[in-house]
């Protein structure tokens, strides 16, 4: 049910030992079911529905696993069960719905108003907007929306169509999604390589703070959001990008791909405080014009105020679960004049953007090398090497 050929070795090991599509019942899909908290998840069957008015039914030909999901599985965020998980995909459009009584034609473009068709390799946004709560309606912030209805998190098995997660070979979207095609020929592990993080990285950017033309930028985390926030920064011209993450397995596939300029390993350092100083060296000798905070540690805050050179500006988006409290020296933010910013996901036009910018993205960096496929059924696989970080990004395949 791949979308477009697999186009790298792991992949198509993958797709051979996947269960082969003619064995299973016609209009039945396989979806991976946290069925609840601290359970393992488990693959389980449901009848595909037809696309309901004004949304869509995808062949979900792939899934990503993201640190979100983890957190999931293991309680961290409260989650209505069971439920399909999966919030990052990309497939190919089944089923287009019709149109919602008195809207006009079947929705037949996409978010950009580009034409959608039966076939057309697409990717979605994971969260729909409620419009109607103060942030939606007041405030202009999406984004922030208090109601989001968040595929593979919020929408359980009973409350509406059961195939509503990514982790699975289809996947039902509903009216108000954000559906973008992607461009044509596109490698869809490229795609998926930053499918969560870049979209995030594109909001903190665009809305939070740009990186401007020639400005050193550093780095803080190695994982997918950092990768895209230093590839974002190149894109975006800055004169220089050093990463600092670990452990070093992560800093060499970034380097591979063209990520980052600088690459500094804090994470296996027995001096931490020299790989700092080195960072702020490499940043030109005061610290660094943006720092990008990536990690997702609350002790990286303390450090990170450290980087940014007086006057500059610290952009934190990796704090996105509640790890608790750090303590750091609120001196550093006055003495520094630093512009402190925090950033919070994304909303669907983020998306679009980051699928715009793809063919750009992958002319300049390997973002393919970057996944690691896995079948759908070895989803708890795929949840332990990313659990582990022995995989940059691991995606379901079916
Ligand atoms: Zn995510
Ligand atoms: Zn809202």
């Amino acid at each position: 049910m791949n979308p477009q050929p697999a186009t790298s070795a792991t992949s198509a090991a993958a797709s051979a030992s996947a269960p082969a599509p003619a064995e299973r019942p016609e209009g039945i899909g396989r979806a991976v079911v946290l069925e609840e908290v601290g359970r393992p998840s488990v693959v389980r069957e449901f009848p595909i529905p037809p696309a309901p008015a004004g949304g869509a039914v995808v062949a979900c030909g792939y899934g990503g696993v993201c640190g979100t999901d983890l957190h999931l599985q293991q309680g961290h965020l409260a989650v209505p069960t069971p439920l399909v998980l999966g919030h990052e995909g990309l497939g190919t459009l089944r089923a287009l719905g019709d149109a919602p009584a008195g809207d006009g034609p079947a929705s037949a473009v996409d978010a950009t108003g580009a034409p959608l068709a039966v076939g057309d390799t697409v990717m979605w946004a994971s969260s729909i907007a409620c419009g109607t709560c103060p942030p939606c309606r007041l405030h202009r912030e999406p984004t922030l929306c208090e109601n989001r209805r968040t595929y593979g998190v919020n929408r359980s098995l009973t409350d509406g169509p059961a195939l509503s997660g990514s982790w699975a070979d289809h996947i039902v979207l509903q009216p108000g999604t954000t559906v973008v095609r992607t461009a044509e020929g596109l490698d869809p592990l490229a795609a998926m390589a930053l499918a969560c993080a870049g979209p995030t990285v594109v909001h903190a950017l665009y809305e939070r703070r740009p990186v401007r033309l020639g400005e050193t930028v550093v780095v803080q985390g190695s994982g997918p959001v950092g990768l895209a926030a230093a590839a974002f920064a190149q894109l975006s011209g800055a004169g220089k990008v050093v990463v600092v993450g670990g452990p070093a397995g992560r800093l060499r596939q970034a380097a591979a791909a063209g990520i980052g300029d600088v690459h500094l390993n804090i994470a296996e350092a027995d001096d931490p405080g020299a790989v700092l100083d080195e960072a702020r060296e490499a940043a030109g000798g005061d610290g660094a014009d943006l720092v990008i905070e990536c990690a997702g540690v609350p002790a990286a805050v303390a450090q990170g105020l450290r980087l940014a050179r007086r006057g500059g500006s610290y952009l934190v988006i990796g704090q996105y679960t509640d790890a608790g409290d750090t303590l750091l020296n609120p001196h550093q933010i006055v003495h520094r004049q630093l512009d402190v910013i925090g950033s919070w996901a994304f909303s669907g036009a983020h998306l679009v953007e980051y699928v715009r910018l793809l063919p750009a993205l992958v002319a300049r960096f390997d973002l393919a090398s970057l996944v690691t496929t896995f079948p759908l059924d070895e989803h708890e696989r795929a949840t332990a090497a990313v659990a582990e970080g022995t995989v940059m990004k691991a995606v379901l395949v079916s």
